[in-house]
């Protein structure tokens, strides 16, 4: 049954993704079960997205009731849900306001229009430009492939829109060689996820906001995949000692329901005027009930404090394994360095164990489960990590 479902898929799907050999069909908390019934422990939770666990009933609830009460209206219209999300992300984040968009690539897409916007109305249409790092990753739109520091991407679909460059990470020299009276922002990953899971250092980072600070271009936090929780805080910045101008998020906003949201400073987002920036399906009410329940389940569970109680667990446990000579990420955003570039077979002998991670470098396993994992699903995790490498 499932072997037909693959040859279905080649000969319909754009074949844009190499899919592991495996059709699932259920999930609940931190398992996955497959097509035949098997059982699956979800380290990767779609790529840090499913944070409070599949099937999280209050989720589940939350978007029943509203799909079936109001599913939309657009934003010609208010609607509460929207304004109460708003409400209480921009309290936790320290941020002032919010736009809401559908993924991750939408959310930077309205934080480079804003810089734009806000570079235009500060110094003029010359300012524009958009600074990211090297190994960064920020979406597949055009603009935002732009913003993507990976040439080997960026290459296939030439020309590019224009006001974009890349600078080293962790290089300050470059970056403020860079800085110039074209540059509207500098945009930054607090941990380069796709980029290998490596977390720039936090003297870094408050240099750069420094030089923002100094050279007056505000400062973009994508906080796409490390935000919502992830790294034990609600947002990545948090406890680096600096505060980003503009954060965008998306991942694990909605626990697997499409909804991306970009938050800035109050003076920043009024650069933004009616008609400015639009979207059709942004901000609806379900997406925004979901959220606003993940925001309850981590807050009711603590699960800030197990994602930080379970990372030190997790990193302890990977450091130890055979074939591992490191772990580095932050918080439940997490990767096993091999002593071999062997990670892509390992990930296949890690599914036939019933575990998913995935090989985000050739030597390095990324790890990102749902916060609510528990100690002892921890250890089952690293057991069938470790017999995967052996
Ligand atoms: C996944 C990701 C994006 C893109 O999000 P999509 O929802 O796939 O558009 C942007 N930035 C970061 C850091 C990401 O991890």
């Amino acid at each position: 049954m499932t072997e037909g479902l693959f040859a279905r898929e080649a000969a319909v799907l754009m074949q844009t993704y190499r899919r592991q050999p495996v059709e699932f069909v259920r999930g609940d908390g931190v398992w996955l079960f497959d097509a035949a019934g098997n059982r699956y422990l979800d380290c990767l939770t779609g790529l840090a997205v499913v944070s409070v666990g599949h099937g999280n009933p209050r989720v589940a609830a939350a978007v029943a009731d509203q799909v079936s009460r109001l599913t939309h209206v657009s934003n010609l219209y208010y609607t509460g849900q929207q304004v109460e999300l708003a409400e209480r992300l921009t309290a936790l984040a320290g941020l002032d306001r919010a736009f809401f968009a559908n993924c991750g690539a939408t959310a930077n897409e309205a934080a480079v229009k804003l810089a734009r916007r806000w570079g235009q109305l500060r110094r003029g249409p010359s300012c524009y430009e958009v600074i990211s790092l090297e190994d960064s990753f920020h979406g597949r739109t055009l603009a935002t492939l732009a913003a993507t520091g990976q040439p080997g991407k960026q290459a296939l679909f030439a020309p590019l829109p224009p006001g974009f460059r890349q600078v080293a990470a962790g290089d300050l020299g470059a970056l403020d060689a860079a800085v110039g009276t074209a540059t509207a922002a500098v945009l930054v990953e607090t941990v380069q996820a796709e980029g290998g899971v490596v977390p720039l250092a936090e003297d870094y980072l408050q240099a750069v906001r420094d030089l923002c600070n100094e050279r007056e271009v505000l400062l973009v936090v994508d906080d796409v995949q490390a935000g919502m929780g992830r790294t034990g805080q609600w947002f990545s910045w948090q406890g680096l000692g600096f505060e980003p101008d503009v954060a965008t998020l998306a991942k694990a906003l909605g626990n697997g329901l499409p909804i991306g949201a970009c938050l800035a400073r109050g003076e920043v987002a009024g650069a933004f005027d009616y008609g400015d920036h639009a979207t059709t399906f942004g901000g609806g009410p379900v997406v925004c009930r979901a959220a606003l329940a993940v925001l309850d389940e981590i807050e009711e569970r603590d699960l800030l404090g197990n994602a930080r109680a379970r990372s030190d667990q997790l990193a302890a446990l990977l450091a130890d394994l055979p074939g591992v000579r490191g772990v580095r990420g932050r918080g439940l955003l997490l990767a096993a360095l091999l002593e071999e570039e062997r990670a892509a077979e390992v990930v296949r002998l890690a599914l036939a164990e019933g575990l998913l991670v995935n090989d985000v470098r050739p030597d390095a396993i990324r790890l990102a489960p749902p916060l609510t994992i528990t100690a002892t699903e921890a250890e089952e995790a690293v057991d069938r990590l470790k017999r995967a490498l052996r």
